[in-house]
C-alpha cells in the first residue's frame, strides 16, 4: 500500500482508528497526516551503549498513539507542542545530529507515522547519514507497520510497560497492551541482527534491542512479570533496561517515587532471574521532567539541544 493510503484510513496501529489524516483527521495520537517534530537534542541520559560517548541523537516526534496517564513527555506526545517538518528537514535535522557528533538517530514514539519517518530516514541515508538508527516505541505496534522498518532500523528500544491487561487499561486504555506488544517485542527480535558494538567494551551499540520498563509504585508484581517475561522469551537476545525514574504526574497515576525497599526487591528478581541489563539509580526527585517549551528540555547534564520546534 503507498504511503498516502496509509493515512486515508489509518489503522497503522492496534487503536485501528480509521481516522482520513490526509484530510486533516486526527485519530488517537492526535495527529494528521503531517509528520510534527518537537526537539532534537544529544542525549546522555539513556543506557550507556545507547548514549555512548557523546549522546544519542534523539528526534521527539509529536503524538503519540498510547497516551500513558503518566508520560513525562505529555507536551509533546499529548498537548501537541512541534511543528510540521518537510522529508527534507526531518533528514537535515538527522544529518546536523550527525554533524553535532551524535552516536546514532533515535526516533522517539515516532509509531503513528512510521511510513513518513521510513522515507526521511531513507532520505538522510541518501544525503550522508552513516549512523545506526534507533527506534524508540511503546512497542503498542502492529507487526505489518513494524514491518515497514526492515532494513531501516539498526537498534529497536521498546518498553514492556506490563503484562497486566487492567493496568494496561487503567493508565493507557489499552487493555489488549499486554498481547500487542509481546508480539510486537517478538517481531523486533526477528528483524534485528544480534546484540553488537563498535568497541569490545561494550561502549557503543551498533544494531540489537534493548526492552525497557519503567517500574510503577506500588504495582511491582506487574513488574515482576515483565522480569520472568523477558528471562523467558528475549534472554540472550536482548537487554533489559528497568527504569525508576517513574515521577507522579496527577491525580490518575501513582503518588509517589518508587521507594528504596521495592528498589531493592527490584534488584533480588533481577538476580533469581538471571537477567543482564541495566537499571538506573533511584532518583525521587523531578529531574528527569523535561520541559519542551525551552530550547533545552533537559538539564545540561542529560542534553545537549540541536533543533527546536520554536526556532
Ligand atoms: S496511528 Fe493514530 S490515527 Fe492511526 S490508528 Fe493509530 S492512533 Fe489511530
Amino acid at each position: 500500500m503507498n504511503e498516502e493510503r496509509q493515512y486515508e484510513n489509518c489503522r497503522l496501529c492496534p487503536r485501528r482508528c480509521g481516522a482520513n489524516r490526509l484530510r486533516g483527521e486526527k485519530g488517537f495520537c492526535g495527529e494528521t497526516a503531517s509528520l510534527r517534530i518537537a526537539s532534537a537534542s544529544l542525549h546522555h541520559g539513556e543506557e550507556p551503549p545507547v548514549a555512548g560517548k557523546r549522546g544519542s541523537g534523539a528526534v521527539f516526534v509529536s503524538g503519540c498513539n498510547l497516551g500513558c496517564a503518566f508520560c513525562q513527555n505529555f507536551q509533546i506526545s499529548q498537548q501537541g507542542l512541534g511543528r510540521a517538518v518537510s522529508i527534507d528537514e526531518f533528514a537535515a535535522i538527522c544529518l546536523a545530529l550527525q554533524e553535532n557528533g551524535a552516536e546514532n538517530i533515535n526516533i522517539v514514539t515516532g509509531t503513528h507515522a512510521t511510513p513518513t519517518l521510513v522515507r526521511g530516514i531513507a532520505a538522510a541515508k541518501a544525503s550522508g547519514l552513516t549512523l545506526p538508527v534507533l527506534w524508540n516505541s511503546s512497542a503498542y505496534e502492529n507487526e505489518d507497520t513494524l514491518a515497514l522498518l526492515k532494513d531501516v532500523v539498526d537498534i529497536f528500544l521498546p518498553d514492556m510497560k506490563t503484562l497486566d491487561s487492567e493496568t494496561a487499561q487503567t493508565f493507557f486504555n489499552a487493555p489488549d497492551y499486554p498481547e500487542v506488544a509481546a508480539r510486537a517485542i517478538l517481531t523486533m527480535l526477528n528483524m534485528t541482527k544480534r546484540l553488537s558494538y563498535a568497541h569490545e567494551d561494550g561502549e557503543k551499540m551498533l544494531s540489537g534491542v534493548v526492552v525497557r520498563h519503567l517500574v510503577l509504585p506500588g504495582r511491582l508484581d506487574s513488574t515482576r512479570a515483565v522480569i520472568e517475561w523477558f528471562a523467558e522469551n528475549a534472554q540472550d537476545r536482548a537487554l533489559l533496561s528497568l527504569m525508576t525514574q517513574y515521577t507522579p504526574m496527577g491525580v490518575r497515576t501513582p503518588a509517589r517515587y518508587v521507594d528504596q525497599t521495592e528498589y531493592e526487591t527490584l534488584l533480588t528478581w533481577l538476580d533469581e532471574f538471571g537477567v543482564d541489563g541495566f537499571y538506573q539509580e533511584l532518583s525521587p526527585d523531578r529531574e528527569w521532567l523535561p520541559d519542551f517549551s525551552r530550547f533545552n528540555p533537559f538539564s545540561s547534564e542529560l542534553s545537549t539541544p540541536v533543533w527546536h520546534f520554536l526556532r
